[in-house]
């Protein structure tokens, strides 16, 4: 994924929220790989989670919006575990969809959903996944 990083881009009042929703000081990373290294999930995402905090520690949300990152994200906490500086990644990514959630932005649409799977899917799938991807 190609980044630009121009002045006009940089939010600093976007990483204040992040930093007050998550609880984490951002600039503690170093940027040191472990939380990607670490991650389950991480063969299928477009941005690793290191790169999505040094995004957050920029200011640079419209860059995260555009990634899949934070919605493949399966809060296992492996990454928070793993990171010698003792940021909770975990947290900054239920901090980036929360933020995009409050912005009334449903990242599934439930009406677009096939009749087909939504017979097929158990309850439990359906209300932990309207609760983590719509607002
Ligand atoms: S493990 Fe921690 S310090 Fe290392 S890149 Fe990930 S968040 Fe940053
Ligand atoms: S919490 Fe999310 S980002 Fe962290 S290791 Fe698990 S899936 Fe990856």
């Amino acid at each position: 994924m190609r980044i630009t990083i121009s002045p006009q881009r940089l939010s600093s009042e976007f990483v204040r929220k992040v930093e007050e929703i998550s609880g984490q000081t951002l600039p503690s990373c170093y940027q040191c790989g472990k939380c990607s290294a670490g991650c389950p999930l991480s063969f299928a995402m477009d941005l690793l989670p290191n790169q999505i905090i040094r995004l957050v520690q920029l200011g640079l949300e419209e860059d995260i919006a555009n990634s899949k990152t934070i919605w493949l994200c399966a809060s296992c906490l492996t990454c928070s575990v793993r990171c010698p500086r003792g940021v909770d990644l975990a947290k900054v990514m239920e901090a980036l969809r929360l933020l995009t959630l409050r912005k009334n932005v449903n990242y599934v649409e439930p009406s677009r959903i096939p009749q087909e799977v939504l017979a097929e899917l158990p309850q439990l799938a359906l209300v932990s996944g309207f609760r983590k991807f719509t607002a």
